[in-house]
């Protein structure tokens, strides 16, 4: 295919808005669009692994633009009249972040088939991140020297040359290219760092292109696929990346700036917890296994807190006992002989339980049928005489003093 560059974003790839002619006007298709071509045109068409510009044209809406039959094609949201002129007004901040990225690949891609002879044999841009493949492997630390050696060509600022070389000096010339063109063949000159044969629109400065991060590196195809970040993406990343961070370090109690060793002393926190979770499930399990079916559990628990002692009084009433009589104390740093307490029994009604239990000690607590919760001023020692007296040999007390 034989490209025209003399279209004007080739000439002026900074154009963000023109004039120009309507020449036709076709539409609309089943979606309601209509492709609208243009004497001459700043918006860039869909190519070379770069989107189609987006923008206005007059009142309507650009939603892409592409090449269609050879015919630079505006896809819009309305019609418009051919022979009126019309204005152009691309969303200029979306190209020049393409611009950003498609120029930030020629530096990686070049870089990489200089240090080490991989070839670039796809390359993709989306509206959030930029896709390079390459036929080699490439190691993470190969990777992290690109990654340098770009933003190093990135702080010189160089020059970003477009060229058209003459048949004769193109022979000599070492270029990139990945499709066989007829014509012209428009060069993108990095001076010592890259030429490659592109269609696409890029930055005059290699300092517009901004940071440029590679942010994952799959295997892929035989070679690797990397993902990379260029200017204000890099930076909106960061910004997600700290954000992401900043909330860490909050919910953990933190030193934001020391996040992976902090987070690994409140990891090993948390494993050492499970570790005595699972052994307290063990104990349990072991005191269960101790006790008859349809035995009275009474249970005293200090390592318990209000919402774990609930559930485990659940589980132990449900493994086969009559009832839990689960106490906890009622402040870990408060008086000794007040506890808080859970009865549960899958069967049978407590009433009676809870009724002499208020007639023996000052209680505060309620429930109805298998389920009372309160709180309870008395001794262990008192509490232990109460329910032995309630329910003799069939109860078993945990710990036992
Ligand atoms: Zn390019």
């Amino acid at each position: 295919m034989a490209i025209n560059f003399t279209s004007l974003y080739y000439r002026n790839p900074y154009c963000s808005e023109f004039e120009a002619e309507v020449l036709r006007c076709e539409g609309p298709n089943k979606k309601g669009e209509y492709q609208i071509i243009l004497s001459d045109s700043a918006f860039y068409p869909e190519g070379g692994g770069q989107p189609g510009d987006r923008g206005r044209l007059g009142h309507v809406r650009v939603l892409d633009t592409r090449f269609i039959y050879d015919e630079h094609v505006h896809i819009c949201d309305g019609s418009l009249s051919p022979g009126q002129k019309v204005r152009g007004r691309l969303d200029f901040e979306r190209r020049f972040d393409f611009m950003q990225q498609h120029s930030g690949e020629h530096l990686l891609s070049g870089l990489a088939k200089e240090h080490y002879g991989a070839t670039n044999v796809g390359f993709h841009i989306n509206e959030f991140e930029m896709t390079l493949d390459f036929d080699k492997e490439i190691s993470e630390q190969d990777a992290l020297f690109l990654e340098d050696r770009a933003n190093e060509i990135v702080f010189k600022n160089l020059d970003i040359d477009i060229l058209f070389p003459e048949e004769k000096l193109l022979i000599d010339l070492d270029y990139r290219s990945k499709i066989d063109l007829s014509g012209p063949v428009r060069i993108v000159h990095i001076a010592g760092v890259d030429d490659c044969a592109c269609c696409g629109t890029h930055v005059k400065k290699t300092g517009e292109i901004g940071l440029v991060k590679l942010v994952d590196m799959i295997k892929y195809k035989g070679g690797v696929r990397i993902t990379c970040l260029c200017g204000r993406r890099a930076l909106k990343d960061y910004r997600r990346l700290a954000e992401q961070a900043a909330g860490i370090s909050q919910a953990f109690s933190l030193n934001s700036r020391e996040l992976m060793p902090d987070l690994a002393r409140s990891l090993d926190k948390i494993s050492a917890l499970e570790e005595s979770l699972k052994k307290r499930n063990e104990e349990l399990v072991d005191i269960l296994s101790g006790l008859a079916k349809g035995q009275y559990l009474l249970w005293f628990d200090p390592t318990l807190d209000k919402k774990t002692q609930k559930v485990v009084a659940k589980y132990a009433a449900e493994a086969g006992l009559a009832a839990c009589f689960s106490f906890i104390p009622l402040d870990q740093d408060g008086a000794e002989n007040q506890f808080r307490y859970v009865f549960y029994s899958p069967e049978a009604p407590l009433d009676s339980v809870q009724k002499a239990l208020s007639k023996a000690f000052p209680v505060r607590g309620g429930g109805r049928g298998g389920f009372f919760q309160g709180q309870v001023e008395a001794a262990y020692d008192e509490l232990c005489a109460f329910f032995v007296q309630e329910f003799g040999p069939e109860l078993f007390i945990w710990p036992k003093n």
